[in-house]
C-alpha cells in the first residue's frame, strides 16, 4: 500500500479506477485514506492532500472530542445505551426462550447460560428493533399528516385524510401535494456502517440501522423523518434542508447526537 505523510498526517493511498482524487476520514479512528485515479501522479496527490490538511486537522480534533464508544460482550456490569440513556445490564440463567426486560436503571437478560456474546447480542437486538417499532408507530401518526404522505387510497379514509393534509400543511407541509401510497410504508432494520437510515423509494421501503435504538427519541424521529421526507424528494436540496431545519429547530444537536460510528 503507498502512503504519504504531509507534516503530522498520514494517509494511505488506494488507486482506483476513478477520475478524481477523494479523502476520506474513518469516523472512529480518524485514519486518512486517499482515492486516486491509477495514472495520477505522486505530485498531483500530494498537492491536493496538502489543499485538504486543515479540513482533515479540524475533524480529526471532532473525532478526539467524542465520548468513547462502549463496546459490548453482553455480560452483567456492562452498559447498555437504550434511547439515549445507559443502563445497567443483569444477564440472568433462563432455560425458556430469551427475554428482555428494560427498567428505571437497569436492563435484564433472561438468557440459557450456554448463549454466547452471539447470542446474547441478538437478544438486545430484537430488543433494539421492538423499541424502535414503537418509536416508528408514534412518529407515522405525528409526521403523516404534516408530510402529506397517506396509505390507503380509494378509501374515505384517505379522503378524510388529504382533506385533513389541506388543512394543516398551509404552513409547516413541504408541499400541498399529498403523496399517496398504495400501502403502507414498509420499514426493516439493519446493522448498517456509515448510515443512520436509507430510503428505498420505489419500494415505499425505509432501512433503519438497528444502532439507531441507542440513541435519543428525538434523534430517532429525526431520522424517521427524514427518510419519510425522500417519499417527496429525493435529493437533500434546499427545499428537503429547509423543511428539516424548520421541523427540528435544535437539528445541530441531534446531527451532534448522530456524528460518529
Ligand atoms: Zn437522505
Amino acid at each position: 500500500m503507498e502512503k504519504i505523510k504531509l507534516e503530522d498526517i498520514e494517509a494511505e493511498i488506494e488507486r482506483k479506477r476513478i477520475r478524481n482524487i477523494y479523502i476520506s476520514i474513518n469516523p472512529s479512528t480518524g485514519e486518512v485514506g486517499i482515492s486516486a485515479p491509477a495514472r495520477a501522479s505522486l505530485h498531483t496527490i500530494e498537492t491536493f492532500f496538502r489543499s485538504k490538511l486543515s479540513w482533515i486537522r479540524k475533524h480529526r480534533t471532532k473525532i478526539s472530542k467524542r465520548p468513547p464508544k462502549i463496546f459490548n460482550n453482553y455480560l452483567s456490569g456492562e452498559k447498555i445505551e437504550v434511547l439515549g440513556k445507559k443502563y445497567r445490564l443483569n444477564v440472568y440463567d433462563y432455560d425458556k426462550e430469551a427475554k428482555v426486560f428494560l427498567n428505571f436503571d437497569s436492563i435484564d437478560l433472561y438468557i440459557g447460560s450456554e448463549a454466547g456474546i452471539e447470542a446474547r447480542r441478538e437478544s438486545i437486538d430484537k430488543f433494539y428493533k421492538t423499541k424502535l417499532e414503537e418509536i416508528i408507530s408514534s412518529a407515522l401518526l405525528k409526521w403523516e399528516k404534516k408530510l402529506g404522505i397517506h396509505t390507503a387510497p380509494n378509501s374515505l379514509v384517505f379522503l378524510f385524510k388529504n382533506v385533513q393534509n389541506k388543512l394543516f400543511s398551509r404552513d409547516d407541509g413541504i408541499d400541498k401535494n399529498a403523496v399517496v401510497l398504495r400501502s403502507p410504508v414498509k420499514f426493516c432494520f439493519k446493522k448498517m456502517k456509515g448510515r443512520w437510515g436509507s430510503c428505498n423509494i420505489s419500494d415505499k421501503k425505509i432501512t433503519l440501522n438497528t444502532e439507531l435504538a441507542k440513541k435519543s427519541e428525538r434523534c430517532i424521529e429525526y431520522v424517521i423523518v427524514h427518510e419519510l421526507l425522500h417519499l417527496k424528494e429525493i435529493k437533500h436540496n434546499k427545499r428537503f434542508k429547509d423543511y428539516m431545519k424548520k421541523a427540528f429547530p435544535e437539528w445541530k444537536k441531534l446531527e451532534a447526537e448522530l456524528e460518529g460510528f
